[in-house]
């Protein structure tokens, strides 16, 4: 008798996510996206360009982005827009 028996076979690869890293000082994300240290914590940057065009017959996007960890975004990117120009952040606080 011919015994069979199901196994399973991967016949792919895909991407998946496996880390964060800073784009100025390589810090490591703890949980995917967020840069929190601690379960109750949430903090998330996001530098990003979006160009998109669109037209009857299709159209193009582009993102680019950069990861930049708490610490690089406060000393570093938001100390270089503070000393050029003296640009000011919009900063939406919330409270629950
Ligand atoms: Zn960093």
């Amino acid at each position: 008798m011919k015994h069979m028996k199901t196994v399973l076979i991967l016949e792919h690869t895909e991407e998946v996510f496996d880390k964060l890293t800073c784009d100025v000082c390589g810090a490591e994300s703890k949980w995917d996206q967020n840069w929190s240290t601690a379960e109750h914590e949430k903090i998330n940057t996001t530098i990003q360009l979006d160009e998109e065009e669109s037209f009857a017959h299709g159209g193009s996007s582009a993102q680019t982005q950069y990861h930049i960890c708490p610490h690089c975004f406060k000393t570093e990117l938001a100390k270089w827009f503070e000393s050029h120009r003296q640009a000011k952040p919009t900063i939406t606080k919330s409270v629950w």
